[in-house]
């Protein structure tokens, strides 16, 4: 499904990934772990198109397309979400018409008739159900007020709805509760399936005791420097990341 090989990008003079080699299949669940300032951040920015980072060498191919030829929207229609990325306030726009708008579009793209307001609303209960959203937060304005739990349940809600391909969650630095790590496991246990894929940033460990992942890659300086199964984890949980770096050079 995704293929990076040699990945070489930064921002401005500075170069951030290193030589990045990764693959992943349909049905898998990748976990990329890593110490602050590795390049984790600046991948998924990379992968999604965000302007400012400059790709200089190697490529990155989704199901044979050349993703970095793409727009930022193409890479979406095509199926790579990158998971809060709209975690920006936008009043006066509700959740629900800020998706209806997304998924119609998505449709567009593939030459489908926009969803009438029956079906969409019928699709819509499904998956609040699925990911036990709450009602209350469908037509709110796009994350206004949302506390920090709403807005993970909300980027949830819209990876059921759109139903991305490749899903790549950032975690970021920002502490996420036990809560808040309930809500995103529960919801990417109940997503993941045969045809999807997800690249999880983190590094918190815990967060893959509720999703279990089929690999854990550590980047570490723009590379990805070691790869294993989910004990991997514990490993560095255990270790931290210093054996590894260490490992890497010699
Ligand atoms: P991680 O997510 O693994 O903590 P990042 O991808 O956020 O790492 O950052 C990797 C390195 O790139 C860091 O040294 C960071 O300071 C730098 N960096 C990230 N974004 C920018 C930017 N927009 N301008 C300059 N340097 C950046
Ligand atoms: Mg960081
Ligand atoms: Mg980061």
């Amino acid at each position: 499904m995704l293929s990076i090989k040699n990945l070489h990008a930064g921002v401005e003079e500075k170069e951030i990934l290193k030589g990045l080699n990764l693959e992943v299949k349909p049905g898998e669940v990748h976990a990329i772990m890593g110490p602050n300032g590795a390049g984790k951040s600046s991948l998924a920015s990379v992968l999604s198109g965000r302007p400012n980072y400059e790709v200089t060498e190697g490529s990155v191919m989704l199901d044979g397309k050349d993703l970095l030829e793409m727009s930022p929207e193409d890479r979406a229609r095509e199926g790579v979400f990158l998971a809060f990325q709209y975690p920006i306030e936008i009043p006066g726009v509700s959740n629900i018409n800020f998706l209806k708008t997304a998924m119609n579009e998505m449709r567009a793209y593939k030459g489908l008739e926009p969803y009438t307001a029956k079906e969409f609303l019928a699709l819509s209960k499904e998956k609040q159900k699925l990911v036990e959203f709450d009602a209350k937060l469908v037509n709110r304005s796009l994350n206004e007020g949302f506390s920090g739990g709403e807005k993970k349940r909300n980027e949830i809600f819209q990876l059921a709805m759109l139903e991305p391909k490749l899903a790549i969650l950032d975690e970021t630095d920002s502490g996420l509760d036990i809560d808040a790590l309930r809500i995103v496991s529960r919801g990417v246990n109940k997503l993941r399936s045969d045809k999807n894929a997800f690249i999880i940033i983190t590094h918190y460990q815990r967060l893959l005791d509720y999703i279990v992942p089929d690999f854990v890659h550590v980047l570490s300086d723009g590379k990805i420097v070691k790869t294993g199964g989910k004990e991997l984890a514990l490993e560095l949980e255990e270790k931290g990341y210093d054996w590894i770096k260490e490992e890497a050079v010699s």
